[in-house]
């Protein structure tokens, strides 16, 4: 099926210029394995992407963690598609469960930033997952479905996106999901998208999980047949984000 394995580090809103710039060459002197086995994106802070985007090593490349959902304007304190596009910033992460939940970004909201960011050239990260409450409800298939429909409603072209499956009960709590309940969601979403958008696009679309991955509990889940690689938040601060890349081996 040719799916690259696909690792992203998520920095949040962590750093100093000197932070960042560590990280940056921990990271360029790692030994990883070849682009062709496995794309890394690291996702520094708005104003950190230039200094990490002109320092990091070119087989890795950069993603904003947000941008506006539509062209930019009077819309103070926000970043536009365009700007990143400009900046050559290639990739941007939407719909990351502490912006929907802390930020109130709805479903449809998100599939707004999902389309606007694609028209404007650049490649999207978009995050799903369920809540504790949801998960103990036996609504997660139905959580992420909606907010993968809420995607697929506006965007046909799914080349440019990687879906990512981040269970909110997983993310920094050091409660990672089992492979297997990463497995069963990741297959959900597959056969979701093979029922509702085209066997191409569920062939094809990245299906990456974040929430608590590190350099000990990478490995496994990386076996999972549906699991095509990860995104990570505190791991990916730290010297042992290379050996989640590793994983990809
Ligand atoms: C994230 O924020 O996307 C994430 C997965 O965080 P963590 O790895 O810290 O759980």
């Amino acid at each position: 099926m040719g799916r690259k394995f696909f690792v992203g580090g998520n920095w949040k809103c962590n750093g100093t210029t000197e932070e960042v710039k560590k990280i940056v060459s921990t990271l360029n002197a790692a030994q990883v394995p070849s682009s062709d086995v496995v794309e890394v994106v690291v996702s520094p802070p708005f104003v950190f992407l230039p200094v990490v985007k002109s320092e990091l090593r070119a087989d890795f490349h950069v993603a904003a963690q947000n941008c506006w959902v539509k062209k930019g304007g009077a819309f103070t304190g926000e970043v536009s598609a365009e700007m990143l596009a400009n900046l050559g910033v290639p990739w941007v992460i939407l719909g990351h469960s502490e912006r929907r939940a802390l930020l109130n970004e709805s479903n449809e909201f998100v599939g707004d930033k999902v389309a606007y960011a694609l028209s404007q050239g650049l490649k999207v990260i978009a995050c799903v997952g369920e809540t504790l409450e949801q998960r103990e409800a036996g609504s997660t298939m139905d959580v992420v479905a909606a907010q993968t429909k809420a995607i697929a409603e506006r965007v046909s072209n799914w080349a440019n996106v990687v879906l990512a499956y981040e269970p909110v009960w997983a993310i920094g709590t050091g409660k990672v999901a089992t492979p297997a309940q990463a497995q069963e969601v990741h297959d959900g979403l597959r056969k979701w998208l093979q029922a509702n958008t085209s066997a191409e696009v569920a062939a094809s679309t990245r299906i990456i999980y974040g929430g608590s991955v590190n350099g000990a509990n990478c490995k496994e889940l990386a076996g999972q047949p549906d699991v095509d690689g990860f995104l990570v938040g505190g791991a990916s601060l730290k010297p042992e984000f290379i050996d989640i890349i590793k994983a990809a081996e």
